[in-house]
């Protein structure tokens, strides 16, 4: 059999998930290919979905991943939802089963297994979560799975209190975990929120792409603030290894890691729910290919 994975999602220049992919089949000595399918935000956007859905329900494709705008606006397109995309309510990964189109989040898998490289989830405490978008709400949905006090803060405070009601109902909705009670701040007030975090909090996770190669750089943390030195940070961002973020973040004697590892992790699990196959861990050879490539 020969697999044709693909990605939708705009702009796509910079991915590096058709060398993840092909890496994937390479390990399973299986032939295939995965192509980039740039689809801009106009007009045609729709046809162009209804394209790729046909590809997927024929076979011609089989399974797609999802990027940056698309992971929330393909769902009316899909059969419906399976696992952790029915909590986060965005996809990353569509998949043919039982001739139905089902949209999977593996965002929050790939955030999970990665982010133990730094903290302990077991040892359950309050994290903060930059951004309030897509990556996000997936962040947020594994720390609250792990029993964490999730706290979002966002430049749009109205973007990160719809955040926290619409994960609170999902989560009510489609699983047993207790309603969570997610805290909103005003990103600008960043002193304020340490401050009445205080030594509760113990991680902090940027999930904006701020510090993205290509993007002008910008702080995230204020000049001079007071942050306990146990906090740990994880930037989503990957490229450059050593994010703005990060860089941030070893100024104040704080220990770090970039989303390379997450990057990995999510793409794996969509590589083993298109083929049924199971990629054998750990997978640090390709990790240390992706990383030293991306110096
Ligand atoms: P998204 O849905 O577009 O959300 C981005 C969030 O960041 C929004 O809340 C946005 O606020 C905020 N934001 C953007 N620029 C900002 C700035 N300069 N200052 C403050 N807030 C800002 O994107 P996403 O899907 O959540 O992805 C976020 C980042 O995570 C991207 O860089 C993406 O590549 C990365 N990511 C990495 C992985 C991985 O596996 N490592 C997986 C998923 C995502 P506004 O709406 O106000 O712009």
């Amino acid at each position: 059999m020969v697999y044709h994975f693909g990605l939708i999602g705009y702009p796509l220049n910079h991915s590096i998930s058709p060398l993840i992919h092909g890496e994937f089949l390479k390990m399973h000595g299986l032939q295939g290919d995965y192509q980039l399918i740039p689809i801009p935000d106009d007009d045609q956007k729709d046809w162009k979905f209804r394209q790729i859905i046909q590809k997927l329900k024929t076979g011609e494709l089989d399974g797609i991943n999802v990027t940056i705008p698309y992971k929330q606006s393909l769902l009316p397109y899909l059969d419906g939802l399976s696992g952790d995309a029915r909590l986060v309510g965005a996809v990353n990964t569509v998949y043919r089963s039982n001739g139905k189109l089902l949209g999977e989040n593996t965002d929050v898998g790939g955030f999970l297994t990665d982010v133990q490289r730094l903290v302990d989830l077991k040892s359950s405490g309050s994290g903060l979560i930059i951004g309030a978008g897509g990556a996000a709400r997936a962040v947020a949905v594994g720390l609250i799975q792990n029993g964490w006090q999730v706290n979002v803060a966002a430049r749009r405070i109205a973007q990160a209190q719809q955040l926290a009601e619409n994960l609170s109902e999902r989560i009510q909705k489609y699983s047993s975990i207790p309603s969570p009670q997610i805290r909103v701040f005003d990103l600008l007030q960043f002193q304020t929120i340490l401050t009445e975090l205080s030594n509760q909090l113990k991680l902090i996770v940027n999930c904006t792409p701020i510090g993205m190669l290509g993007k002008a750089s910008r702080r995230i943390f204020p000049p001079g603030v007071l942050i306990n030195k146990e906090v740990r940070v994880y930037d989503l961002v990957y490229n450059p290894p050593e994010t703005d973020f990060l860089f941030e973040a070893k100024q104040y004697g704080l220990q770090g890691l970039n989303g390379m590892g997450m990057l990995l992790e999510q793409a794996a699990r969509s590589f083993e729910i298109w083929t049924g196959l199971t990629l054998s861990r750990p997978l640090s050879n390709l990790y240390t290919l992706l990383t030293e490539g991306a110096r």
